[in-house]
């Protein structure tokens, strides 16, 4: 049985002019968002194992650095991090390609200074992903909101390129990763019909699913643990009137748990766990940045929100976003923000109960 529906996305896609593309050994460069998850790494590393089984020279060049919990996936230690030790070398072999594979974000802001350098390019650019609102910079774009991560489309690429059996099983645990996070656990309003179909393909193909949930949830730190009781205990606040709690995590109490990139992950979710809020917020201070992560419940579109106020985007209930103003200032303007959504907020949660 093939219960993959023919969404539009499979028709964006040209496959008889990919396949073309892809025929011949091609320098190839694949390229996650800044401070990836396990969907655009795991994303990201898949589609190498796959293209490397196909003939091609791939490298992966993250723009940044990324969460230790990843560090198991095939081929992670032949990821190039720029921003690190490698820019030079990350900008000729950018410069040099002939495809560039952009995946998991829409927009090359997404990718900072890496951004300009894929647009200089002269490689055909391919764009795989499943944000909304994308912005349009590839030769071919596979984009699908409906799919719950990009690791989905990523199966349905290599499946529809007639490539099934070429996932072995280090490539169909990169993607079921991808997929297992980005649906949280098969928890969120993502978690479709064809989720499940893929998932249970992957496992056929080998993944072993309850191995990769252990590596990425099960391998905490003692810092981590004791950051996590903290942030709860001493730097969650709840406004029961706005629906709404968030955990606000400066630079020093960052420093004071000797926090790791990936510490934070996952933290947001424990604020919208809290019974009748509909929206959760982390806000961060890291590395001279500040970032707001966004989770929400029902018809509340973070996506919307961190859009309008936060220079960000994601998906409707889940999404993120930057400030330029300081810590105190972002927090403080956020909860002045919220003020002006008290009804919606209301509204949302009533229909939630
Ligand atoms: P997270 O909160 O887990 O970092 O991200 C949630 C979702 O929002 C992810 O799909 C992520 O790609 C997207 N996202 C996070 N930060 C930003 C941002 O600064 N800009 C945009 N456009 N999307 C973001
Ligand atoms: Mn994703």
């Amino acid at each position: 049985i093939n219960l993959i529906p023919e969404r539009e996305r499979i028709k964006m896609l040209n496959f008889k002019e990919v396949k073309a593309e892809l025929n011949t050994p091609k320098k190839i460069v694949i390229i996650p968002h800044k401070t990836p998850d396990a969907d655009a790494l795991g994303s990201s590393l898949g589609l190498r194992g796959y293209l490397i089984k196909k003939g091609h020279h791939v490298q992966v060049i993250s723009p940044t650095d990324y969460p230790k919990f990843l560090n198991w996936m095939e081929g992670n230690e032949t990821v190039r991090i720029y921003n690190s030790d490698h820019n030079k070398e990350c900008s000729r072999k950018i410069e040099n390609a002939d495809i560039v594979f952009c995946l998991d974000f829409n927009n090359l802001a997404r990718i900072d200074e890496l951004g300009l350098l894929v647009e200089k390019s002269a490689a055909k650019k391919f764009l795989i992903d499943h944000h909304l609102d994308p912005t349009c910079f590839a030769d071919f774009s596979l984009i699908s909101t409906d799919a719950s991560a990009t690791a989905e489309l990523i199966y349905e690429f290599i499946v529809k390129m007639g490539d099934r059996e070429l996932i072995d099983k280090p490539i169909a645990e990169c993607l079921y990763a991808g997929i297992m996070t980005d649906t949280g656990q098969f928890k969120h309003n993502n978690t479709h019909q064809n989720v499940h179909y893929v998932t249970a393909n992957l496992m056929e193909l080998g993944a072993d699913t309850p191995r990769v949930a252990s590596l990425i949830y099960d391998t905490n730190s003692y810092d981590r643990l004791k950051f996590l009781g903290f942030a709860l205990s001493q730097r969650l606040k709840y406004l029961p009137e706005y629906h709404t709690a968030y955990i606000a995590i400066n630079a020093d109490d960052l420093e004071k748990f000797n926090s790791k990139t990936g510490d934070t992950e996952g933290l947001v979710n424990y604020a919208l766990s809290l019974d009748g809020v509909v929206l959760g917020v982390l806000i961060s201070e890291r590395g001279g940045e500040i970032k707001l992560s966004m989770r929400s419940k029902g018809d509340f579109s973070v996506n919307e929100f961190a859009r309008k106020h936060f220079n960000g985007g994601g998906h409707k209930n889940a999404a993120g976003g930057s400030s330029d103003v300081s810590f105190e200032e972002t927090v403080s303007s956020f909860e002045e923000i919220i003020k002006t959504y008290k009804e919606e907020l209301n509204q949302i949660a009533d229909a939630y109960k």
